[in-house]
């Protein structure tokens, strides 16, 4: 549904005089975001819903981190700063990006090539502003988050999904790639682990898919935001694999390794010219991102003892709950294994003969058995569906029971074959 058929369906209509500008005449809703705003719009009405629709782990921020920032507003952190961030969190930025790195990738990371934002949402769609427009294709590996496809629309480009193989947990190869690019690919958006799937690109895949970039002339825009949340140890960034950084920008922030969410500090990592770039076009639309968040950004950074104490016990607690999901979900809802993110990507193509299997599904989860989850159509991948397993543990299983239920209850619904 485009914004001006899903503003005509709702009950506040735009004024007639109201025409969106072709600029979002095709842009949809964030459907990640739509689900967690329905959930608590039900919960406000009284439903008593298990939310497993929001990427966003439910645990507090960290002590120290608040700590910070508390002491930062009474140190006068109340002004703006340099568009670009302040030089010792673009600093910690860069020096955690150099112990990522490969030692022959020259010149070493610096502040320079850090542009700090509103949230690595903003980073995102900035590189994806900056980089491409119209005319250019952009492959995206699919399925993928929600808003890589608007983010590419909104800056007139051509988003060219490029499915992956269920088998191999989505991932998509560099020989998959070089298939679906044409004289007018530019780029790619590369993000591990990946969000819907929480499948993980070892450093093999990644180099192959870097190697192919790089003789393509492509721009690369890796979205690393849960690589610390994986489970065989902190997962590869591209960093790791490059040789060199002139066509890669490398997005990541703290909200989710973190629990810091509703902070909103992200940033790229982008080739100098870029960075500027992006630094400019930043500086037209929101201008520096919160100044308390970026002293409690550069707590969670450079603290390094207390970070890793926090961030080993939530992704313990993610994987306590991905393995008790799949106490329910084993062999009874096909799904990819996660190994990294906090989602599980469930295959409900079995249970509907809908056009769009995963929202009918989805629909009948929450109607039915009050769980809210996010229909794989807003990854593009219609006949499935995502369930977040970042909400308590108890929530997690019941959820996953209901899943199941709701399953079989709508496989038994189906007529049968002959
Ligand atoms: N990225 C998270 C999700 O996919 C948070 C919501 C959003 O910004 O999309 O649920």
């Amino acid at each position: 549904m485009t914004l001006l058929t899903s503003f005509a369906a709702t009950a506040e209509a735009p004024s007639a005089a109201f025409v969106p500008s072709p600029n979002i005449a095709n842009m949809r809703e964030s459907a990640t975001l739509a689900a967690a705003a329905r959930a608590r719009a039900l919960r406000a009405a009284g439903r008593q819903i298990i939310d497993l629709g929001a990427g966003e782990p439910d645990f507090d921020t960290p002590s120290f981190i608040r700590a910070a920032a508390q002491r930062a507003i009474d140190a006068g952190a109340t002004r703006y700063t340099a568009t670009e961030g302040v030089l010792p969190l673009r600093e910690a930025i860069a020096a955690r990006a150099r112990r990522d790195s490969t030692a022959s990738a020259a010149p070493p990371l610096a502040a320079g090539e850090v542009v700090v934002s509103t949230g690595s949402k903003q980073s995102l769609f900035n590189a994806c502003f900056t980089l491409f427009g119209p005319g250019d294709e952009v492959l995206v590996p699919t399925p993928g988050w929600t808003s890589y496809y608007e983010m590419l629309g909104l800056s007139r480009a051509t988003a060219v999904p490029v499915h992956g193989r269920k088998t191999n947990g989505f991932k998509v190869t560099a020989a998959e790639l070089d298939r679906a690019a044409t004289s007018r690919t530019r780029g790619l958006i590369i993000n591990s682990p990946c969000n819907p799937t929480g499948a993980v690109y070892d450093i093999e895949e990644l180099s192959a898919i870097l190697e192919l970039a790089s003789r393509a002339g492509w721009w690369v825009i890796s979205d690393e935001i849960y690589r610390h949340i994986c489970y065989a140890g902190v997962a590869p960034s591209l960093l790791a694999v490059a040789h060199a950084r002139d066509r890669l920008v490398v997005v990541d922030g703290v909200a989710k390794a973190y629990a810091m969410t509703g902070w909103r500090i992200g940033w790229a990592i982008a080739p100098l010219p870029v960075a500027a770039a992006m630094t400019a076009l930043q500086s037209h639309v929101t201008s520096n991102a919160s100044a308390v968040s970026q002293q409690a950004a550069l707590a969670a950074l450079t603290m390094l003892e207390p970070a890793e104490v926090a961030i080993g016990r939530m992704v313990e607690e993610f994987r306590r709950r991905r393995n008790a999901a799949f106490v329910h979900l084993h062999d009874r809802v096909p799904a990819v294994y996660p190994e990294g993110a906090f989602y599980i990507f469930l295959d409900v193509s079995a249970c509907s003969t809908d056009d769009d299997p995963g929202a009918a599904f989805a629909a009948h989860l929450l109607e039915h058995h009050d769980v809210a989850v996010v229909p794989g159509s807003a990854f593009l991948e219609p006949a499935w569906v995502r369930m977040s397993y970042a909400a308590p543990i108890e929530q997690v299983m019941e959820g996953a029971r209901r899943i199941v239920a709701a399953h079989d209850e709508l496989c038994a619904s189906l007529p049968r074959h002959a």
